[in-house]
């Protein structure tokens, strides 16, 4: 299951307001001009307990004149043959623009579901302005203001209509995503595994390919590879290299039960591989550390150690993650690495009897209570372990809306102390009993 909603348009329509409004990361720099350098360009959202991933295309726009109206079209195009619903952001102060038109030309060529979203609706009267956004030949307009947020429930409520159905597929082989940066060394690594060259697919512009799959069944490791790299896009526009990469990354991602994120040991753990972790975790997938190209970094007794640090340093605080160390090339611990990926995918499904978790939980409760709020004390009965994809857990007490944040953290290190999660992002719920 991968839903990924992209949103297109020219510069300046708002798409990173919306963006920050379903992704609630109000971290992202917005700015009165066109041009600003952004970090974050997708994230996690949910509406109605759907989730989804957004991505902003906005972020990905060659800022030189002569190149972006080609960068966007070539987005755009990416747009139609990698999302799952396309929201097209136009502008009811400025109306309709020659670009809008080119834009809308390629949607409507498109099979894809895309939604006109009119942005700027701030008031009545711009919302009688927004009917001529009809005129592009799309169907319905969707008026809202990104900046106070009003229209866009009704904009989701459609949206989600038009998502994969959540398939809690049983009894399949595990997923494992081998996820990176351009040549960390991600086919090098699925040619090692498999012991071959597999056929690097370049497909053809407009037509549309799933993630390819690779059924892998040797040395008592069975499971599906997902593939992001044999897929390499011929684009026009440089930076669209990257968009597409991210694109392919997050299917890839959403689709998996473990992801593999591979590290260049060189150039170290970059600012991308940090949001495609963070992804991964807000999504609950198990992770694996590859920190590859081990061959390339002299070492000594403590390298090892000073890179683990680092990496966790940049991942915190969801640091009980593996992290191998290998060579592909050299052909160095490829094993260990899936070892590890499947050790992961184990503890992703394990599942913690009620009376074992109590038996071990309750006493450190006991030790170390909630902190009083008021002068009201926090009383934990129990806890269990929920039925669900990954670990989950419910703490039950009779005034569960005055546990915080630290004390969440603290039961979570305590199970993991207790029982190996390693890889795996751990959910805490405290509920009413
Ligand atoms: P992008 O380039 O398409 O990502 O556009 P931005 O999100 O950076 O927004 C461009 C400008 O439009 C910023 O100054 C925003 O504050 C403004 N803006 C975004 N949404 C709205 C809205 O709903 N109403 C109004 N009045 N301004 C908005
Ligand atoms: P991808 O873009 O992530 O699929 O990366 P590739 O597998 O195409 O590898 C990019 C380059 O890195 C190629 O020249 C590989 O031979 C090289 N490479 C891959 N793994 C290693 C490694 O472990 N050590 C060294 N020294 N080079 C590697």
């Amino acid at each position: 299951m991968s839903n990924i909603v992209a949103i297109v348009g020219r510069p300046n329509v708002g798409k990173s307001t919306l963006y920050n409004r379903l992704t609630e990361t109000r971290k992202a720099i917005v700015d009165d001009y066109s041009g600003v350098t952004r970090d974050r360009h997708y994230g996690v959202a949910e509406w109605t307990d759907k989730h989804f991933t957004v991505i902003d295309t906005g972020g990905y726009v060659a800022h030189s004149d002569d190149v972006f109206e080609a960068a966007i079209r070539e987005q755009v195009v990416i747009a139609i043959e990698e999302a799952t619903v396309i929201l097209f952001m136009v502008d009811v102060v400025t109306g309709i623009t020659d670009l809008d038109d080119d834009i809308a030309k390629l949607l409507r060529r498109s099979q894809k579901p895309v939604f006109v979203v009119v942005n700027k609706v701030d008031n009545n009267q711009r919302l009688t302005d927004a009917s001529i956004f009809y005129s592009l030949g799309l169907g319905e307009i969707y008026p809202l203001s990104s900046m106070s947020g009003s229209g866009t429930g009704e904009l989701l409520d459609e949206v989600i209509k038009h998502f994969e159905p959540e398939d809690e597929d049983e009894n399949q082989l595990p997923k494992y995503a081998i996820v990176g940066r351009p040549n960390v060394g991600k086919s090098s690594l699925i040619n090692a595994l498999i012991g071959r060259e597999r056929n690097i697919v370049t497909p053809i512009a407009g037509t549309t390919r799933d993630s390819i799959h690779i059924h892998y069944n040797q040395f008592g490791h069975e499971f599906m590879l997902i593939d992001t790299a044999g897929l390499r896009k011929k684009t026009k526009v440089k930076e669209n290299i990257e968009f597409y990469s991210v694109m392919r990354t997050i299917k890839a991602l959403e689709e998996a039960d473990v992801v593999i994120l591979m590290i260049d040991a060189v150039e170290g753990i970059e600012s991308q591989d940090i949001n495609i972790f963070h992804l991964a975790e807000k999504n609950k997938k198990g992770i694996v550390i590859l920190v590859n190209k081990w061959d390339l970094i002299e070492k000594n007794t403590k390298t090892t150690s000073v890179f683990e640090e680092q990496i966790y340093q940049k991942i915190a605080p969801f640091t009980d993650v593996p992290i191998v160390f290998t060579s592909v090339v050299e052909k160095q611990r490829i094993y260990k690495s899936l070892e590890a990926a499947s050790k992961v995918y184990e503890n992703k499904l394990k599942k913690i009897p009620t009376s074992k978790l109590n038996d071990v939980m309750l006493p450190i409760i006991e030790n170390f209570p909630p902190p009083a709020v008021k002068g009201k004390y926090v009383k934990i009965k129990y806890v269990t372990q929920i039925n669900a994809s990954s670990p989950m857990f419910a703490f039950f007490c009779n005034l569960p809306q005055y546990v915080k944040e630290p004390y969440k953290r603290f039961v979570e290190n305590k199970i993991r102390e207790n029982f190996d999660f390693t890889g795996v992002p751990i959910q805490i719920f405290f509920r009413q009993k």
